[in-house]
């Protein structure tokens, strides 16, 4: 292990960190870093950039008059939207952990961002100690390997559900699996396989580290899993099993055009958000608006009937927002 480094950054060491992303050309990089503190855990959300996804994959549910209200919304326009990328760097004791690793550069190129804003924060590929993967579709395993085919984070212990290595790993993927996901499983291949040394399969309630608890939340892939960690109030990194803060906060009962299995990615959602609502769970998603967390607050509606009042989402990310030492220094480019 080479140059470890803690993430208990002080507020002026984020800000002259910030302050070096601040003079980075336009579209550059995002560097946004959000700090929070959360049991033993100490988390820091660092953007891996933003994707653009077509509206029949956001809102494949939504009327043409419904989508031509949430695309705007969403900082989009008819055809498209950007979501985010949001990853949380996690200090536990001597570890430093990822959940997921982004886009690197197998996907789209607004995207990929992970590594050079977490050397904005002082942190090298080295340092990291475990990634763990909620799902391998290319923007949240994309960055396992540089352009050159070296594994980025060399050091880390990586971690993949059995389920989801079984399902990308089928050697009989072409005859097995409708072509449209047959670029996807190409991409799962390289990435898990480039690791595969050094993987550890794992298996729902499972922990990664004392915590860190892997929750099944399939449907999105079948093998995808969200991560609890225990704190005061738990914390669940949702992974993709609930796609977009807007979109589903909104609608609870709209299907996301990236399931691999619909009818089951809603019932992990459903299950998810019944949670967050009942157990007053906060929830830290990976393509929310950045910040990218989000919790019950006493004024919004309980969302156990899945219902919500407007303003939920505002109102919990402010929330959590006050919790957090947080600095967003640029604009999402
Ligand atoms: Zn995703």
């Amino acid at each position: 292990m080479s140059d470890q480094r803690t993430v208990s950054l002080t507020r002026r060491e984020l800000l002259s960190a910030t302050a070096a992303a601040a003079v980075l050309p336009p579209g550059a990089h995002a560097a946004d870093f959000h700090r929070l503190k959360h049991g033993a855990f100490d988390i820091t959300v660092v953007s891996d950039g933003f994707i653009t996804l077509p509206a029949e994959i956001l809102l494949p549910d939504a009327t043409p008059e419904e989508r031509q209200v949430i695309m705007p919304r969403l900082g989009g326009d008819a055809q498209g939207a950007p979501v985010q990328a949001n990853i949380p760097l996690i200090r536990y004791g001597d570890d430093l952990i990822l959940i997921d690793n982004g886009s690197g550069t197998n996907f789209q190129a607004s995207a990929g961002k992970l590594a050079a804003n977490l050397r904005t924060l002082g942190i090298e590929p080295e340092a990291i100690t475990k990634v763990v993967f909620t799902h391998a579709h290319p923007d949240h395993s994309g960055a396992t390997t540089t352009s050159d085919g070296k594994v980025l984070y060399p050091n880390a212990e990586y971690f993949v559900s059995e389920a989801e290595w079984s399902f990308w790993t089928d050697k009989a993927f072409e005859t097995h699996m409708p072509a449209a996901l047959h670029d996807f499983a190409r991409g799962a291949q390289r990435d898990l396989f480039a690791v595969k040394d050094r993987l550890t399969l794992v298996k729902p309630d499972q922990e990664i580290v004392r915590g860190m608890r892997v929750v099944d939340a399939p449907g999105h892939t079948p093998g995808h899993v969200s991560l609890e960690l225990a704190g005061d109030g738990n914390l669940l990194v949702t992974g993709d099993a609930c796609t977009h803060d807007v979109i589903f906060f909104e609608h609870p009962h709209w299907h996301s055009g990236f399931d691999t299995n619909p009818e089951t990615a809603l019932k992990s959602r459903k299950m998810l958000l019944d949670r967050a609502a009942s157990e007053k769970i906060k929830m830290l998603g990976y393509h929310w608006s950045y910040l990218g967390t989000g919790s019950q607050s006493a004024r919004a509606t309980p969302i156990a009937s899945l219902k919500r009042e407007a303003g939920f989402h505002h109102d919990c990310c402010v929330r959590t927002s006050a919790e957090g030492d947080r600095t967003r220094p640029v604009a999402q480019n």
